[in-house]
């Protein structure tokens, strides 16, 4: 959350950094903001409320072409810590604009810092954040790396954050503790960004930065530091997949997203399935049965929670191990009793999410088995983790998560076929699923196919203040994340309820106005599902089902989206497709922003 950019340089930074700022525009667009600085200390700020397009409207308006400034730093701001407005938008500034800071986190003790410093200083902000600026204030004495490591010794809590000094025009200084940040280098200037992405198409090489490490930018060169001594830290070549694809014909990133499913299905299987011999290989997955593992517990939040939980069910009926699933900010607050035949798997989309990360670190901390799947190549999870598999979704800018969930599902699948092939998994069963898996793609463009009907469908249903959504057990972790699709993109109250559950409780809200979105493909719930509908039906509630193709409908339902005819692990991935779009098409319908839903951002590197 919030994204941090910042340059040192020959060129202009302002252009630079509101370019870079639109890449980063996933992780908050609350508000933004810029200052650089030219060789004279000049000092050019500006700031808008909303969208980086907000400050760039403003930026053009008031920059002109006469001066350079080559040093800045720029934020796009998810606010965790006062309102959205102007006043609090970064960067923040000392008393007499000498120091400005950029942040990305939460400073905990923020309360107690401010109250001390306000016997001094006069706040502008309700942020966290201007307590950082008004402490380097405080505490500098002629040198800004020891004042800052001074600094952060005050500060409980996660950050990244990049400091400029107006009167040493030409350095900046990153520190971070939790929160990512990443050095990037090019032949005319350093970069800091919150994600080697927004660096992709302007530096050549880069460092990601490790906690609590220092990076001083000065006259277009960097150093890092640890514990104040410089430390020396090769670079990365700077891998183009990294750009973000533009939309084609799609009207959202999101839309094109779901519509890239086949082939981020592709990527998931390419190296690791053999199709030809209907095995798994992958050098991972062979370390891994290695192992003794008599149980797993999946770590993750969000969509990636509910990939956790149908790949909980993978585990069991293909590999015979018990599962827990927890989501990262419920295992933070329990207690661990670790155990070493335990395989502790973390699930994030960016590899950085925060209540993920820090589970991951305390499980280390005991020495027991961590295996990370994540996207976004190189991130903290990868990097901590004893173990990972790249889920290879590709760049996913649209801030609800669907390629992604949907690849993380097909490596839970791999993983589970895996570890089962060494166990008691009938080797004829993981064939048939292995031939399976070979056309889950043609499958999934057979339901993106089906657009327009799932639009008309989703048209009608867009008009509903709230709606269940019910699966039985493979199913229920679906219609979980179905509904947090629906929330998240149309802003519709929706609730997922175990199918069996609705008639202990739910039920009693069931009326034509408030209808159940049930799943129910061909399978071994089948016919129990279908009795559960006849109850709903019962009572005058209106229900929508995702059903398989050859299903004899009858009057059972009052609209059905149709899913192609395959075993029921494959209709996982085709439902849940179908349902991704029915989410997007109400959100469309509502006139909703799909790619940047109000209030969220993509990636959460806050507890
Ligand atoms: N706490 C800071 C603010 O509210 C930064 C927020 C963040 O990084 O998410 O402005």
């Amino acid at each position: 959350m919030c994204g941090i950019f910042a340059y040192n340089g020959t060129k202009n930074s302002i252009p630079l950094l509101v370019d870079g700022l639109r890449t980063l525009e996933y992780r908050g667009y609350d508000s933004a903001g810029v200052v650089g600085i030219n060789d004279t200390g000049e000092i050019f700020v500006q700031k808008a409320v909303g969208k980086v397009s907000n400050l760039a409207t403003k930026v053009d308006g008031s920059l002109g072409n006469s001066k350079v400034y080559t040093t800045g730093i720029a934020h796009t701001r998810w606010a965790t810590h006062g309102t959205v407005t102007e006043l609090n938008t970064h960067p923040h500034s000392s008393s007499k604009e000498r120091f400005y800071v950029v942040h990305n986190g939460i400073i905990e003790n923020y309360k107690e810092l401010k109250k001390e410093l306000e016997k001094k200083y006069t706040f502008y902000s309700d942020t966290d954040t201007e307590v950082i600026v008004k402490l380097i204030e405080e505490h500098y004495e002629e040198d800004l790396k020891k004042t800052l490591e001074k600094v952060t010794k005050f500060l409980t809590g996660a950050y990244s954050v990049a400091v400029i000094d107006r009167e040493n025009p030409g350095t900046i200084l990153g520190i971070k503790l939790w929160s990512p940040l990443v050095v990037g280098a090019s032949e005319d200037g350093v970069f800091i960004s919150s994600d080697v992405n927004a660096l992709s198409k302007v530096a050549s090489n880069y460092v990601m930065l490790e906690d609590d490490e220092m990076v001083i930018i000065q006259d277009k060169k960097y150093q890092i530091y640890t514990a104040g001594n410089l430390i020396e830290r090769e670079s990365q070549e700077m891998d183009i997949e990294y750009g973000i694809d533009d939309m084609g014909i799609f009207s959202s990133h999101t839309e094109k997203e779901i519509h890239d499913i086949p082939t981020v299905l592709e990527n998931v299987f390419s190296g690791r399935v053999n199709f030809g011999e209907k095995t798994i290989y992958n050098e991972t997955l062979e370390e891994l049965a290695e192992h003794e593992i008599e149980r797993i517990e999946i770590i993750s939040s969000g969509s990636s929670y509910y990939a956790g939980m149908i790949g909980s069910y993978f585990f069991k009926s293909l590999a015979g191990i018990s599962v827990q699933v927890t989501s990262g900010s419920e295992f933070l607050a329990d207690e661990l009793l670790p155990d070493t035949k335990t395989l502790y798997v973390f699930l994030s989309q960016s590899g950085e999410t925060a209540d993920t990360r820090e589970s991951l670190k305390i499980v280390k901390e005991k020495w027991c088995l961590t295996f990370g799947i994540v996207n976004v190549v190189g991130s903290t999870i990868s990097r901590l983790a004893d173990m990972w598999l790249y889920s290879h979704a590709g760049v996913e800018v649209g801030v609800a998560s669907t390629k992604n969930v949907i690849a993380q599902i097909a490596v839970l699948l791999m993983m589970a076929v895996s570890l089962g092939q060494k166990r008691n998994l009938q080797h004829s069963k993981a064939r048939t699923l292995i031939e399976e898996l070979e056309w889950l793609g043609d499958n999934i463009s057979e339901v993106l196919l089906n657009a327009p009907k799932i639009r008309e469908i989703a048209k009608k249903y867009a008009k509903h203040k709230s709606m269940f959504v019910l699966g039985r057990n493979m199913f229920f972790p679906v219609a979980g994340e179905a509904s947090l699709k629906c929330k998240e993109l149309s802003y519709i109250h929706t609730e997922a309820y175990s199918m069996g559950e609705l008639k202990h409780g739910p039920l009693a809200l069931v009326q034509p106005d408030f209808p159940c979105i049930v799943f129910n493909p061909a399978g071994k719930f089948y016919t129990k599902t279908v009795s559960n509908i006849q109850e709903i039906r019962a009572r005058e509630g209106t229900v929508l089902g995702y059903v398989t193709k050859w299903e004899e409908l009858g009057d059972l339902y009052d609209d059905i989206i149709e899913i192609p005819n395959t075993s029921e692990i494959l209709s996982i991935f085709t439902s849940l497709t179908a349902s991704y779009l029915f989410a997007l098409y109400i959100a469309e319908e509502l006139e909703r922003d799909v790619d940047k839903p109000k209030n969220l951002a993509k990636s959460v590197t806050v507890e």
